[in-house]
């Protein structure tokens, strides 16, 4: 198979070449970093307005705009602060995080100490999941090399107190990237979510206001701030702003990591830079932003992928996560799949999410094999009647969400093969 030589029409922030140099703080200095903290530091109470003029969103999956938290976690008067970078990505089809985290660690710390700068937090903590050890290593590195250099001391010097770099493994679970499982882990328990409020910027860590970002969020900062919040906008189609990583994998040519300006369609990304279906087959559908969102299909080639318009079509554009299915894929294989891994997953506080979880994954398993009988559809139809809004946290409605979109799109998918024995 000949692999298409693909048109790059990516605008490359996060991913530009010069900036892949791991932990290598002099180097990183040399090829323009730092820029973005100097300019922080020199107006430390323009830098969130900066990012509301340039609209930088959560990364993470919410889409929620970063300026608000940040308001919020700086409008406590409290004289110890934590940022926490979180780094723990553990859901099907995404890989990121990872990557900024092993070859831009100075990015992402530059970013985080904006932060601190910005809210006047005394403590940064690098949330990263222990399954990726290059990320961890290469971020030890890098926070040797900051903890030792003179930027450092000046960091600490705007926010009026020393601070300190850490990093700590996450627990390598999916919902320990759960905002309240995060403070639960640091504090020494389990990576239990729990509901909110409060919130962690209002009672965090140590019970101390904590500002958590996504790690692709806290990347993307320092090129605001030393760009302008101008600039950022117009990497962006259309209304939206800036870039976004986008891990592209399933039945493409060309599955990989692209970033690409936000507002960029489906279908350019699937068909140009992921370099079209895979052995000529037709495109089915896509998993958007992970496997607990609406499905988009081949009718939703068009939309524009920033959080505005995948929302508008009922769907969620999450970590940018992008799953494409063929024609002759099974999703009920599929949403089976991502149903179990859910089930692993769930923490097992709510007995709601510990059994309901587990039992859809069995149903769908039933399903998926041509086991399934009418009962099971019927069973399927009233746990996602009861199981949304039982859980502490999303994932149990993340995993309805999937089931129940693919059972709209996919009715046929969903016929009982099996027949009750007589
Ligand atoms: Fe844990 Fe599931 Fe409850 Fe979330 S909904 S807290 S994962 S048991």
């Amino acid at each position: 198979m000949t692999r298409p030589n693909v048109p790059s029409k990516a605008n490359t922030v996060l991913l530009d070449p010069a900036l892949k140099l791991g932990a290598n703080l002099p180097l990183w200095r040399r090829a323009g970093g730092g820029a973005g903290l100097a300019a922080a530091l020199a107006r430390p109470d323009a830098i969130i307005e900066t990012l509301k003029d340039a609209d930088l969103r959560g990364m993470g999956g919410a889409g929620f705009p970063t300026w608000r938290k940040w308001s919020a976690a700086a409008a406590s008067p409290c004289d110890e602060k934590y940022v926490v970078c979180n780094g723990n990505e553990d859901e099907p089809g995404t890989f990121k995080d990872r990557h900024l985290l092993r070859w831009t660690p100075h990015q992402v710390i530059e970013g985080a100490l904006i932060a601190a700068v910005a809210v006047k937090a005394n403590r940064v903590v690098f949330y990263v999941n222990p399954h990726q050890a290059e990320g961890i290593d290469q971020m030890r590195w890098a926070v040797d090399e900051w903890t030792a250099s003179d930027l450092l001391a000046s960091v600490s010097k705007v926010v009026g107190r020393p601070v300190t770099l850490t990093v700590a493994p996450s627990s390598g679970r999916y919902i320990g990237g759960e905002e309240t499982a995060i403070v639960s882990w640091l504090d020494g328990g389990f990576p239990f979510p729990r509901r909110k409020p409060p919130f962690p910027f209002e009672s965090g860590v140590g019970g101390l206001p904590t500002l958590i970002n996504n790690t692709e969020t806290l990347a993307n900062v320092p090129h605001i701030l030393k760009n302008g919040a101008d600039w950022y906008r117009d990497l962006g189609v259309g209304a939206a702003a800036g870039t976004k990583l986008f891990s592209l994998s399933g039945d493409v040519l060309n599955p990989g990591l692209y970033e690409l300006p936000m507002g960029t369609s489906l279908e350019e990304l699937v068909f140009v830079h992921g370099g079209g279906m895979l052995d000529g087959r037709a495109f089915k559908a896509v998993f958007t932003g992970g496997p607990s969102n609406t499905l988009l299909t081949a009718r939703d080639l068009d939309v524009a992928l920033d959080f505005d318009s995948v929302k508008r079509r009922k769907s969620r554009l999450g970590t940018g996560a992008m799953i494409v299915i063929s024609e002759g894929t099974s999703i009920v294989r599929k949403v089976a799949e991502y149903v179990a891994f859910f089930a692993s997953g769930s923490c097992g506080q709510c007995p709601s999410c510990k059994c309901g979880t587990f039992q859809m994954a069995r149903l769908l398993d039933r399903i998926a094999t041509g086991r399934g009988v009418e009962a099971d559809r019927q069973a399927l139809d009233h746990l996602c009647r009861i199981l949304p809004g039982s859980g502490r946290c999303a994932l149990i409605d993340g995993a309805v969400t999937v089931v129940e979109s693919s059972r709209h799109t996919f009715p046929d998918e969903y016929e009982p093969k099996a027949r009750y024995a007589s």
